[in-house]
Formats: C-alpha cells, structure tokens, sequence
C-alpha cells in the first residue's frame, strides 16, 4: 500500500474548488472538490476557503549562509515562505559554487543558480571592479560540472558593484554566455554604467532583474515613459524580472510600468537574512501583496511566481499541477484586513488584503507554512 496524502477543498485561481491525491510525491489524482474519498491510513490536509497553485518559484534569492550580508539559509527563504524552488543569483561564482550546491543538499526546497561571472561571487560587494576576477576558463569548468544546477549567469551591472570598470563586465559575461549557450541575468541600479547600454547588449532570453527600481538610471525616462532601448530589447525576447530587494522596488515605478503596459515576467525577491527579518522584502507573500494592491489580477500575479518562472527555466514541472508528475504545490489565502506595504523607497501604502503562504507540499511531503 503506497503512502497517500489528500489535499481537500482548495481553490485554483479560478475559484473552481478542487481535491487533490498524491502518492508518493506524485501527483495522482485531481478532482472536484469533495469527490476524492479518503481511506484509512491516508494523511490529509482540509483547506477550505485556501488557494493551490504550481510550487512557487523565486528566480532571484541569496540561499548561500556562509555569505554576508547576501546569504540565508535555504528553508527560511525556501519552504518556510512558500517557495518550492529557490534560484539563487549569483552569490556564488566559480570559486564556491560547489559548496552552494552541496550546502543545499539536505533542504526540503529544491535550489537551482545562476553563477556570477565573478569568480569571487558576492564575497565582496565590488566582485566586478577588478576585471581578472572574470575567469572565462574557471566559469566554464563549473558550467560544465553543474549543467543540471546553473540556469544562466549573473552580472550585477551598478556603479558600486563594478566601480570603474564600466560596460566592460558586461560585455565579458555576454561573451561568456554566449560561449556557454546559458541565458544572462543583469542586475541594474544606478550609473554608470548607463542603463540603455545595458539593455543594448542583452538578447532573448536574457533576464533585467531589478526592474522596477526607483533609483534614477531605471527603465523609464524623465517623464515616466518607458525607454526605447527598453521596448526594443523587449522586442527581441528580453525577460523583466522584478528582483525587489532592500532597494530596488519603487511603487512609483511600478506604477509607471502597469501605464506604460509593461508587465514583468516573474516575481522574485532578492531576500536574504538582512530584508527577510528587518524588510521591506520579508517573504514571498510580502511581494506578491503588494501586486495585488497594484491593481494586479491574483491569476497574473499566481502565474509570474510559477508558470513563467518555471517556463523560463525549462522546467514546467516545477510550477504546475499535473497528474502523473512530482507534486510542487504552495497552498496560500488571500486574507481581508488593514496592511501597512512599504517600498525599497520607504513609500508605505494600504493594502485592504494581502497573501499569506499556509503550506507547501515539496520534496514527497506537506509542511504547514
Ligand atoms: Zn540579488
């Protein structure tokens, strides 16, 4: 007799309320809501009034501990917000991230990476000020040990990060990532480099995380409109990717993005230890909320946080609910109240409902959030 685990009375989405079997860690049966009997022996899990989607995803996370400030422990961030699989981006280069992955073995959260094309990762702040820290050989070899592990590469494209190094980091990682046929994720913030420089050496499939930043050198102009270089570079399939960290998510721009019809592809959190316990990031849910103040459907923001992310990763599995594959589910609510949302600006605003993650089932087993 194979151990069963039955979901009951949660809601897609779409309302439509479901029960859910899964056996084994695979999703075995989906089905209308109170038609999935339960036997003796079955363990289960009531979820009346909850929502269920794909196991949520974050594409831009610091799961790394050993790292300061950019670095937490993979479950806190991971299972324990929600999150199924956790991306991290590029806290480690070729030097550590070996020990990324192995320090991620024993967690219930499943970890992927983008490799910062520093080899010296975010072991320091400025890891692209010294140009001989981009080891093209060392990237490749680890590139080659990992292929089921790294996603793509990461460069952090601002004035503090590459100092007076300029475009030139970029334009190394873009030979990188063409080299190793990996997709690159650039991380903006303020000049130089120039933000329309950046963009115009991105490609399809490339990922601009920090999108929605408020700092000057973002992705709109003087008067709130949307860069060329920006609708160009969306032209050729150039991914958004919110990224909202300590200082880089402005409602204001957000704002300007939803006018302009500029919607970013995937939700992602940028946390570690330092925005996770002192904000303004905290969780997850946090970010998602403050989508949903934003005029935001639910279904759209459910999507960015798993369809899309896990589409972008080639791994569709991983963010979907289908019968016959390994079960990545977050159960959440959508829960009325009076909720004070603040900004990597400090702009607090009101919100009259935010998301709460209540569970997950992940690695063959449920865990309350
Ligand atoms: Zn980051």
């Amino acid at each position: 007799m194979s151990k069963r685990f039955v979901l009951r009375n949660v809601k897609r989405t779409d309302e439509r309320a479901i029960d859910i079997a899964i056996e084994e860690g695979i999703v075995a049966e989906v089905a209308e809501a109170g038609t999935i009997a339960t036997v003796h022996g079955d363990e289960g899990f009531d979820g009346k009034g909850m929502y269920v989607s794909g196991g949520w995803i974050d594409l831009h996370a610091h799961a790394f501990p050993e790292l300061t400030p950019y670095g937490d422990e993979l479950d806190e961030i991971g299972v324990r917000q929600g999150v199924t699989t956790v991306v991290d981006a590029g806290s480690c280069g070729a030097d550590r991230i070996a020990e990324l992955r192995a320090s991620g073995r024993t967690a219930a959260t499943r970890l992927l990476a983008f490799l910062n094309v520093s080899r010296i990762g975010l072991q320091r702040v400025d890891e692209l000020s010294r140009l001989e820290w981009i080891d093209p050989e060392r990237a490749a070899a680890a590139a080659a040990a990992n292929p089921d592990f790294i996603v793509g590469l990461k460069a952090r494209m601002s004035r503090s990060v590459v100092k007076d190094s300029g475009l030139e980091p970029l334009r190394l990682a873009r030979r990188l990532a063409d080299r190793l046929s990996l997709p690159l994720m650039v991380h903006i913030g303020s000049a130089p480099p120039d933000v329309r420089d950046i963009l115009g050496l991105l490609e399809s499939g490339d990922i601009v995380t920090h999108c929605l930043h408020g700092k000057p050198n973002n992705l709109f102009g003087e008067n709130g409109e949307p860069l060329p270089e920006l609708l160009a570079a969306l032209e050729r399939g150039v991914r958004l990717d919110v990224g909202h960290g300590t200082a880089s998510f402005s409602f204001k721009t957000a704002e300007l993005a939803k006018k302009a019809g500029i919607r970013p592809d995937t939700i992602s959190t940028d946390i570690y230890r330092g925005n996770r316990t002192g904000g303004p990031v905290y969780g997850m849910s946090r970010v998602l909320s403050k989508f949903l103040l934003l005029g935001w459907e639910l279904a759209e923001i459910v999507d960015a946080v798993t369809v899309r992310p896990a589409e972008w990763l080639g791994r569709p599995e991983l963010g979907r609910i289908r019968v016959g594959e390994a079960a990545h589910l977050t159960l959440f609510a959508v829960t009325p109240g009076r909720y004070e949302l603040t900004d990597s600006e400090g702009e607090t605003r009101v919100a009259d409902r935010i998301i709460e993650a209540k569970g997950v089932f992940a690695n063959g087993q449920f865990a309350a959030c």
